[in-house]
């Protein structure tokens, strides 16, 4: 039937057609019950671009700057004491945010869920001062949870005191300050705990990064900090919260704070991960239904392989029997035009074979399917088999 000349001729068209003829099929294994996705699925979303930071200090695009260290940022936070008991404000200096003994805690104005939080800080040389009274602070996710600021470099203390501790439950893995009078850097990575009708659903969890070294990982969540009190969670946790710097009465500075959101959880609406039946039963039908639109707009084989395509997500006989129909109509048209025009349709002809075995290969398609043992008749008889 066919003859094998006009390889580059079919090569040179190949690149034109559009994406739907090339020579794999769809994509890895299906969705399944609880994912809406095939493995390597071209209609899942893309992620969205961000742009990088040009340092790790540097706030990537998507991030919400609290701090930057020009005076416009004091807007970005309110004191937690009013202003008679409080005995000085928060202050930036050199680009720099001061807490002063006496100042009471700042607090973000914006709110935060899931979130990434960066901050630097630092204290200087305290010597005369050691274990909770060296430059002590904190950051509190929520307001609720500390993440342990302290200069605890060769100055001994309660190991779930120490800076990177989730205070009073959790130590840090390491000790990876630098000495008192450097910067020092957190990265931390915050998960809330979710509570339906009083039953907790996760716990969450905190990552936290010191110094680009992970001294905390995934660390379930146990409640709010407390001192000397041991925390649990309560059966309801607040969505969403500010971001708490402590004063413990010692000064210290911080510069480069930023936050960006996390992305949702699958309980909190993600169709990414593994999604509950229904959900994903919804999502599935969505995606059939929307091939099934784009598929309306063409014609011939695109249009057969677009309907196949659709199966994947949902079977529906209609679809099958309108796939089927513009398939046959294709491999009719082969049969009409002579061999120097048919092999310029290899690619298309590979495309339906690998499309239909794989529809087989899943159990979309019955193992008895004409429209595939005509395309594998025309691909053994152009002994096209080293090419599918
Ligand atoms: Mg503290």
């Amino acid at each position: 039937m066919f003859i094998k000349v006009f390889y580059f001729t079919y090569l040179i068209i190949g690149l034109h057609t559009v994406s739907l003829f090339s020579a794999s099929a769809f994509f890895g294994d299906p969705p399944d019950d609880n994912h809406p996705w095939a493995v390597h699925d071209r209609n899942r979303p893309q992620p969205i671009h961000v742009v990088a930071g040009t340092t790790n200090s540097a706030p990537p695009s998507d991030a919400l700057v609290l701090f930057d260290g020009t005076p416009d940022c004091l807007r970005n936070w309110r004191h937690n004491k009013d202003k008679d008991s409080r005995k000085s404000d928060w202050m930036i200096q050199n680009g720099s945010l001061f807490c002063l003994p006496g100042t009471g805690s700042l607090s973000s104005r914006a709110t935060f869920s899931d979130c990434q939080v960066h901050l630097e800080w630092r204290s200087q040389s305290h010597e005369n001062k050691s274990g909770q009274s060296r430059g002590n602070s904190g950051i509190f996710l929520m307001e609720l949870i500390e993440v342990q600021i302290l200069d605890n470099f060769q100055n001994p203390t309660y190991a779930d005191g120490s800076a990177g501790s989730i205070y009073g439950v959790m130590p840090p893995a390491v000790n990876a300050l630098k000495a008192p009078g450097n910067w020092q850097s957190y990265d931390i990575i915050y998960r809330r705990p979710i509570f339906k009708n009083g039953m907790l659903l996760e716990s969450g969890s905190l990552t936290v990064l010191c110094n680009g070294v992970v001294v905390q990982a995934g660390v379930p969540i146990e409640g709010k900090s407390t001192h000397k009190i041991r925390s649990f969670l309560q059966k309801k946790f607040p969505n969403r919260g500010s971001i708490k710097l402590q004063d413990h009465g010692d000064s210290v500075q911080f510069r480069n704070i930023w936050v960006r959101p996390l992305r949702a959880r699958p309980i909190d609406g993600s169709l990414d991960g593994y999604i509950e039946a229904n959900r994903t039963q919804l999502k599935r039908k969505q995606t059939a239904y929307e091939i099934r639109n784009k598929a309306e707009k063409l014609e011939g084989l695109e249009k057969s392989l677009l309907l196949y395509e659709s199966l994947i997500y949902e079977f529906n006989l209609s679809a099958k029997a309108s796939a089927n129909k513009y398939a046959s109509e294709f491999l009719d048209y082969l049969l009409r035009i002579d061999s120097e025009q048919a092999v310029v349709q290899k690619v298309k002809i590979i495309s339906l074979y690998n499309a239909l075995k794989y529809l087989n290969k899943h159990s979309i398609l019955p193992t008895s399917c004409p429209v595939l043992e005509r395309v594998h008749s025309i691909i053994v008889t152009n002994n096209w088999i080293d090419d599918i």
